[in-house]
C-alpha cells in the first residue's frame, strides 16, 4: 500500500509557490517518474525520514556526498568545531592546505588543486584553464556525460562531425556551443574521425570516466586507452571529470581503476566534487604545476570565488577523506555494493525480468535489459514506464532509489547487511509486478 504523502504533498504545494518547480535542482522534483517528491525531515546513517516521517534506505547519498552515511560522529565533531571557530574568513587557512595535501596525496596525477563551491563551477574554470593553457578554443565532450551546468557544456551532439554542437538549454547562445564538440561514449572510430579533424584545434577531451549521470556506464579500456594516446598526440589535455567517481569508485578514484589495466596511465586534469566535500558545497579541480600555475593570481586564467575553500566546508572534507582513507574502507564497501547487486540480478532472474547491473566501490547502475549499455542511445532505451513502476514499488516500500533511470545508485559505509537483505526482498517483490 502507497504511504500517505500528506506532509509531504502540502510543503511541494507550499514550494511550488515561491520556487520553480518547488525544487532546487530539476531531479529532485519528479518529474520523470511522477508523483509528489518526498521533503526529507533528517537523516542519520543509511536512512532518511521524510515529512510524514516515513524512513526510506537511502541509495542516492545526496546524489554521492554522502559516502560514510549521513550524521559520521567524526564528521559531525569536525563540522562543530569549524562552526565555532567561524563560518567564513574570505582569507586563506590552514585547513585549506591540510584538504589540498590529502587530495593530491590520493591523485598523484596532480601537482596543485584548487578549491572551489561545486563540480559545475570546478568544470567550468577546468576548461578556462585548458583553453588557457592551450591556447586553443575546441573541446569534446560524450553524450549522456554531464559536467555542471556551464553554457559551453550544456550541449547535444550535431549533426555531424564536422557541426559542432547543439545548445540542450534554452538561454545558451550558438556561439558559445559553437566549439564543443559531442561524440558517442565509447566509440573510437568516432573519436579518431574528431580528432583527424579538429586535433590541432582542441583544448581539452572531458571525460567521466565511469559515466554516472547515464546511469552507470564504463569507458572501456580500448576506448580510454585511444582517448589518452590522442590527447597526448595532439597536445590537448585529457580531463577526468571525477566529481561523482572521485573518492567513490575508489581511494584513488577512476583513474586508478584505469591505472590498473593501463600502467601508468593519469589524465592531465582532474575535476573533483560531491565526496571530498563530505555533503558540504565544495568541490576542486587539479593539475600539474606548470598548468596550474597559468591561474591567477600567478597566470593570466582568472578563477576565483567568495566561498572557495569554505573553513566549514574544508574541516567536512577532510573528515570525510580520512574516514574513507582507513585500511579496509574500500574493500568492505565494495563488498557492500557487490552484495547489494548480486542480490538484485538473483531477485530478478528469479523473477523472470531481464536485468543487467554493475558497480565499482561504493557507485552502482542497474538496467531492464540483459547486457550492461556502452552509450546514452542504449541506455535511453530504457523501457521508462517499467522503470517508473520499479521506482514507486521501491519507494512505497521505504526504498529511495534515484527518481530517473539515467542516474547511478550509491551504497554507504553505514549501509547494513539487512538494509541489503531489505532492499533485495523488496525488488523481488516489485519484480514480480514488472
Ligand atoms: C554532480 C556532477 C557535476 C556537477 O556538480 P554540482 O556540484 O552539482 O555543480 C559535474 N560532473 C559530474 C560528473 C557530476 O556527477
Amino acid at each position: 500500500m502507497a504511504h500517505n504523502t500528506d506532509n509531504n504533498n502540502t510543503l511541494f504545494e507550499r514550494a511550488k509557490q515561491i520556487i520553480p518547480g518547488g525544487v532546487n535542482s530539476p531531479v529532485r522534483a519528479f518529474k520523470a517518474v511522477g508523483g509528489t517528491p518526498r521533503f526529507i525531515q533528517r537523516a542519520q546513517g543509511a536512512h532518511f525520514w521524510d515529512a510524514n516521517d516515513q524512513r526510506y534506505i537511502d541509495y542516492i547519498g545526496s546524489w554521492g556526498p554522502m559516502i560514510l552515511g549521513h550524521g559520521h560522529p567524526a564528521v559531525v565533531q569536525a563540522v562543530q568545531a569549524a562552526v565555532r571557530e567561524g563560518f567564513s574568513f574570505g582569507a586563506p587557512t590552514e585547513r585549506e592546505i591540510e584538504l589540498a595535501q590529502e587530495i593530491l596525496r590520493l591523485l598523484p596525477s596532480m601537482d596543485m588543486v584548487r578549491l572551489v563551491s561545486s563540480g559545475t563551477e570546478a568544470a567550468m574554470s577546468a576548461i578556462r584553464l585548458a583553453r588557457g593553457a592551450t591556447g586553443r578554443s575546441k573541446l569534446i565532450k560524450f553524450e549522456g556525460c554531464y559536467h555542471g551546468h556551464a553554457d559551453a557544456l550544456l550541449v547535444k551532439a550535431g549533426s555531424g562531425l564536422a557541426t559542432f554542437g547543439n545548445a540542450t538549454s534554452a538561454g545558451v547562445p550558438p556561439e558559445v556551443v559553437q566549439h564543443t564538440l559531442v561524440l558517442e561514449y565509447n566509440n573510437i572510430a568516432q573519436l579518431e574521425e574528431a580528432f583527424t579533424l579538429h586535433g590541432t584545434g582542441i583544448a581539452c577531451l572531458m571525460i567521466e570516466p565511469i559515466a554516472g549521470n547515464m546511469n552507470f556506464v564504463r569507458a572501456s579500456l580500448p576506448f580510454m586507452k585511444r582517448c589518452r594516446e590522442l590527447c597526448t598526440q595532439y597536445g590537448a589535455l585529457l580531463v577526468f571529470d571525477e566529481v561523482m567517481t572521485g573518492f567513490r569508485v575508489a581511494l584513488g578514484s577512476a583513474q586508478s581503476v584505469y591505472a590498473r589495466h593501463l600502467p601508468g596511465f593519469e589524465p592531465d586534469m582532474t575535476v573533483m566534487g560531491k565526496v571530498i566535500g563530505g555533503g558540504m558545497p565544495l568541490a576542486a579541480f587539479g593539475a600539474k604545476r606548470a598548468v596550474m600555475e597559468l591561474l591567477a593570481p600567478l597566470g593570466a586564467v582568472y578563477q576565483a570565488g567568495t566561498l572557495s575553500g569554505n573553513p566549514v566546508a574544508t574541516a567536512c572534507g577532510l573528515a570525510t577523506l580520512r574516514e574513507i582513507s582507513k585500511p579496509g574502507f574500500f574493500e568492505d564497501l565494495s563488498a557492500k555494493t557487490r552484495s547489494l547487486v548480486a542480490g538484485l540480478k538473483a531477485a530478478a532472474a528469479a523473477e523472470g525480468v531481464p536485468f543487467s547491473a554493475d558497480s565499482e566501490g561504493g557507485m552502482f547502475g542497474f538496467f531492464l535489459f540483459d547486457s550492461l549499455p556502452q552509450n546514452y542511445a542504449t541506455v535511453m532505451t530504457t523501457d521508462s514506464k517499467r522503470f517508473n513502476t520499479l521506482f514507486h514499488g521501491l519507494l512505497d516500500r521505504g526504498i529511495y532509489i534515484a527518481p530517473a533511470l539515467y542516474e547511478a545508485g550509491f551504497v554507504s559505509a553505514a549501509h547494513t547487511s539487512d538494509d541489503i537483505a531489505a532492499t533485495v526482498a523488496a525488488a523481488r517483490e516489485v519484480f514480480k509486478l514488472l
